[in-house]
């Protein structure tokens, strides 16, 4: 039938527009290693912050004492204690406490939203340290926080809100100083014996974990509801410092990379349609094609364009209209369905997005759909994550182009040398789409190669960036 065939040609040009090859991926990696290279030669020098994080002490297993984090995420924040043993005994305990973030506070005023997570800072350290009876042994508490949004930093325990991101807008707390406000709450709620000692990028938290497990970790990836990574530059390769960094070997330095763009990265008239109605046109377009806010969201259009041009899906649903009805954990279940009549997936059309009594060929081709976009995401993060290795001279292509050179080594590197190089990952994407993960580390052996693939590790940190930021709070207090 007519219709059958348009249906199948949407798919094939979906197919077509969101090809990754090799070759395609490389231009990818080069390009990843060029937008980082302007980043850091100056401010604004590339859509990549490359922002400064003046962490220049990762914990390496040797932090002693109690020390707290908060854990800002999406809606969701964690309050931790925990107590490292020092000389690699590694963290004897550590006690966690979720809380979520009301609505109404993601959109009201600094002060509100920081008194209220003071409050539940200040009643969790209260039943913590009734539990442990040990708290006058500490006269000052150290804490590190993690605040997964872009912040100017002029040193570890501190920075200026720049822009929030996933929902959040406290108008009143841009460009405002993020340690200080937390601070000020603290002392309103009688914790003024605690200090901010580290405030991080959840990233940066990911990297702390990382290296404090493996100390060849030299770069982390967060792939969730949104994407981000960060990773160990040399002081003196980033130049727009000037100067500032002489004392330290080396620093974490933030990409933002959700923000990055080129020319290269194949885009379709899906994604163009996504960004132009998203409330920030323009921005975080590398993001928007790989992250978990947006995935489900892509499949969802291109299965509303062939609603439109084909009748395989019946009369139209006006369920199907409507942004980000489809999320990317059904998108996930969809495309993993191993039923032989996919029946996960006739039920996810029918009950999410109106669609019912789709033939099992439509419904392969659905899955077909989720497979393309999914590939798609997992290799191009794979391309960012080989653009890091190039970078800091990791990838095994020791000396060309924006490699050993110009660009650098990390702590420990050994130019192009084969040397061990682990990338902690975290973030649901990676490790509970199971196709996304397989995707990704496939495609980091096939850019690499054969020959320096097993030289690179990508390992899940367990633990969660909030661990990393009491890490941080340790490695960077004045008593460690
Ligand atoms: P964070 O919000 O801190 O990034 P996560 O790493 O858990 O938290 O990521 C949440 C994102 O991952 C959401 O966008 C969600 O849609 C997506 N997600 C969660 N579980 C799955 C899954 N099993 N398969 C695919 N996507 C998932």
């Amino acid at each position: 039938r007519r219709d059958w065939r348009r249906a199948v040609e949407v798919v094939r040009e979906l197919e077509a527009a969101c090809g990754t090859s090799v070759n395609r991926l490389r231009q990818v990696v080069d390009a990843m290693a060029v937008e980082m290279h302007a980043g850091l030669a100056s401010e604004g020098g590339s859509k990549l912050k490359m922002l400064l994080t003046f962490v220049d002490k990762l914990p390496n297993g040797s932090e002693k004492g109690i020390f707290y984090a908060l854990d800002i995420g999406g809606t969701n924040f964690r309050v931790i204690r925990v107590h490292l043993g020092g000389r690699r005994s590694g963290i004897l305990r550590h006690n966690v406490e979720r809380n979520s973030i009301p609505q109404h506070l993601m959109t009201s005023t600094s002060e509100e939203l920081f008194d209220f997570i003071a409050m539940s800072l200040k009643q969790f350290v209260d039943r913590e340290e009734e539990k442990t009876s040990e708290p006058s042994l500490v006269s000052r508490r150290e804490l590190g926080v993690t605040f997964p949004f872009p912040v100017k930093q002029r040193c570890v325990s501190s920075g200026i809100l720049m822009k929030w991101t996933k929902g959040f807008s406290v108008a009143d707390m841009i460009g405002k100083d993020v340690s200080e406000s937390l601070q000020q709450s603290m002392i309103k709620k009688d914790l003024g014996s605690m200090r901010v000692a580290a405030l991080v990028n959840d990233t940066v938290g990911t990297l702390a974990v990382g290296h404090y497990n493996d100390e060849d970790t030299v770069a982390a990836v967060i792939i969730g509801t949104g994407t981000n990574a960060c990773y160990l530059e040399r002081a003196d390769a980033i130049i727009k410092s000037q100067g500032l960094l002489m004392a330290s070997g080396g620093m974490v330095v933030n990409m933002e990379w959700g923000d990055f763009w080129s020319s290269h990265l194949p885009r379709t008239r899906y994604d163009i349609d996504l960004d132009a109605e998203s409330p920030s046109p323009n921005d975080q377009v590398f993001e928007k094609m790989i992250s978990g806010m947006y995935l489900g969201d892509i499949v969802r259009r291109v299965v509303l364009r062939i609603s439109q041009e084909s009748g395989i899906f019946g009369s139209a649903s006006s369920r199907l209209s409507t942004p980000f009805i489809l999320g990317t954990p059904l998108m996930a279940t969809m495309h993993q369905d191993d039923t032989p009549d996919l029946r996960e997936v006739a039920a996810i059309l029918n009950d999410v997005l109106g669609i019912a009594d789709v033939s099992l060929k439509a419904r392969k081709l659905i899955v077909n759909i989720c497979d393309i976009i999914t590939h798609r995401a997992a290799r191009l993060v794979a391309a960012g994550i080989v653009g890091i290795l190039k970078k800091i001279g990791r990838d095994g292509s020791s000396g060309v182009a924006g490699g050993r050179a110009k660009g650098g080594g990390g702590a420990s590197s050994s130019g192009g040398g084969k040397s061990r190089t682990v990338v902690a990952i975290e973030g649901s994407l990676y490790t509970n789409y199971t196709l996304f993960r397989e995707y990704l580390n496939d495609a980091v052996a096939e850019i690499l190669g054969k020959e320096f693939s097993p030289f690179v590790i990508l390992k899940v940190t367990e633990d969660g960036s909030g661990i990393g930021a009491a890490l941080l709070a340790a490695s960077h207090s004045p008593n460690s």
